[in-house]
C-alpha cells in the first residue's frame, strides 16, 4: 500500500523522520512517495504550495501523511495547509485530546481523566479569507456558514460520535451574538441529533466551554465547533493534555485524508532535533487504523505509552530533574520497548 508524504518545513521533515523510522522498525507495511509541498515550494513560484505532480500524487493516493507547513503573517500569502485542505475538501478536523499516563498535568496529578475529541469544520467561516479595505481605516472581513457545509461535518460528528460510543456530543458555538452565521450552524446541528436519538446532544457558547474545559474537562466528550472558534478551542485543549506535542489531527474527505500534528512549524526549535514527534505519531495511528492497518497501529501504540509511562521525555515535558531525549533518541526509546 502506498500513500504521500510530505515533510513539511520547520520541525516537519526531524519528526516525519522520527515517525517513518519508527513505522519501519515495525514493519509496518506502507510505501511512501515523497511529495514536494511547502512553503519552500510556495517561494519557487507554485502558487498553492504544491507541484502539481505533488497533487497528482496525492489525488491517486488518497492519504497525505503530512508535516507542519509554514505561513508568513501578512499580506499576499495564501496558507498552504488551508489550500490543501480546500483543494481536497476535507470538511471534517478531527482532534483526539487524551490523558497520556507519564505526561502530567494538573488534571493528570488531580485523578480526572480526558478524552475529548474536537470535530473543527474544515473549510468554510472566515478561512475564505474574503477581507478588504473599506476605507483606509475600516478592514472588513466575511464568514460564510452554510447549510450543505455544515451538515456534512456536524454528520460526521454525530457518526463518529457513535462509534466512539460517546456519553455526549456537543456543539459549541456564538449563536447568541452571531445569530445568522452560528445560528444557521447550530440548527443544523438540532437537525442532525434527530437522527441519532441515541446519542445525548446539547450546546453551549464557546466562551463558556472555555471556561468549563479548563474546570471540568472530564464532562465533555465530543464537541464540534466552526472553523475559527475549533481552531482556537483544539489549541486550548492540547494545552489540558500537555501541550502541542500530543495533539493530533485528522482531516477528513470524501476522497482523500490528511494526517497531521495540529502543532505548527516550530520555528524556534526546528534544526536542532529536539521536538517532540508524539503529535505526529499519534496521528499516525489515526492513519494506520483508517488504513486498516490496526495490529501495527496497536503495537507501536504500546510502545509509546510503555515508554511514556517509564518518564522517558522530549525538552517540553516530563520531569526536568531527569535528562531529556533529543528527537531521534526519543524515537529509538519507543522502538525498544515493541
Ligand atoms: P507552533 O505550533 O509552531 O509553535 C508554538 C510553540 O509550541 C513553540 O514554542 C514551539 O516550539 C512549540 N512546539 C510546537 N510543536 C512542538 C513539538 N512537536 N515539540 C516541541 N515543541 C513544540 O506555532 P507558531 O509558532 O504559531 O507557528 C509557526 C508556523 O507554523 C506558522 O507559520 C504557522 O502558520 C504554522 N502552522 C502550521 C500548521 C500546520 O501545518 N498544520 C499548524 C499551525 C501553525
Amino acid at each position: 500500500m502506498k500513500i504521500a508524504v510530505a515533510k513539511g518545513d520547520g520541525i516537519g521533515p526531524e519528526i516525519m523522520s522520527a515517525v517513518l523510522k519508527i513505522f519501519d522498525a515495525n514493519k509496518v507495511p506502507l510505501e511512501y512517495e515523497i511529495v514536494d509541498m511547502g512553503k519552500w515550494v510556495f517561494d519557487k513560484g507554485f502558487s498553492n504550495g504544491m507541484t502539481p505532480e505533488a497533487q497528482q500524487t496525492i489525488e491517486r493516493l488518497g492519504v497525505l501523511f503530512k508535516g507542519p507547513m509554514e505561513t508568513p503573517k501578512g499580506k499576499g500569502v495564501k496558507s498552504v495547509n488551508v489550500t490543501a485542505r480546500k483543494t481536497w475538501n476535507t470538511y471534517a478536523n478531527k482532534r483526539v485530546f487524551q490523558t497520556l499516563h507519564g505526561v502530567d498535568t494538573v488534571f493528570s496529578k488531580a485523578g480526572i481523566p480526558i478524552d475529548i475529541t474536537v470535530v473543527r469544520e474544515n473549510i468554510e467561516d472566515t478561512y475564505g479569507g474574503v477581507e478588504h479595505m473599506l476605507t483606509q481605516d475600516v478592514a472588513l472581513s466575511r464568514r460564510f456558514i452554510t447549510r450543505p457545509g455544515s451538515l456534512q461535518v456536524i454528520r460526521y460528528a454525530f457518526e463518529m460520535a457513535r462509534q466512539k460510543k460517546a456519553r455526549r456530543i456537543t456543539c459549541s458555538h456564538k449563536a447568541n451574538i452571531m445569530k445568522i452565521t452560528d445560528g444557521l450552524f447550530l440548527d443544523c446541528f438540532y437537525e442532525v441529533a434527530k437522527e441519532y436519538p441515541d446519542l445525548k446532544a446539547d450546546d453551549v457558547i464557546v466562551d463558556d466551554l472555555c471556561m468549563k474545559l479548563v474546570t471540568r474537562p472530564d464532562t465533555f466528550d465530543v464537541v464540534v465547533l466552526t472553523n475559527l472558534q475549533g481552531d482556537i478551542v483544539s489549541d486550548l485543549c492540547a494545552g489540558l493534555v500537555g501541550g502541542l506535542g500530543f495533539a493530533p489531527s485528522a482531516n477528513i474527505g470524501d476522497h482523500i485524508c490528511i494526517f497531521e500534528a495540529v502543532h505548527g512549524t516550530a520555528p524556534d526549535i526546528a534544526g536542532k532535533n529536539i521536538a517532540n514527534p508524539t503529535a505526529l505519531l499519534l496521528s499516525g495511528f489515526a492513519m494506520l487504523r483508517h488504513l486498516g492497518l490496526t495490529e501495527n497501529a496497536a503495537v507501536i501504540e504500546n510502545a509509546l505509552l510503555y515508554t511514556l509511562e517509564q518518564g522517558v521525555h522530549t525538552g517540553d515535558f516530563g520531569d526536568k530533574s531527569k535528562p531529556s531525549l533529543n528527537t531521534t533518541e526519543f524515537a529509538d526509546a519507543i522502538i525498544s520497548n515493541f
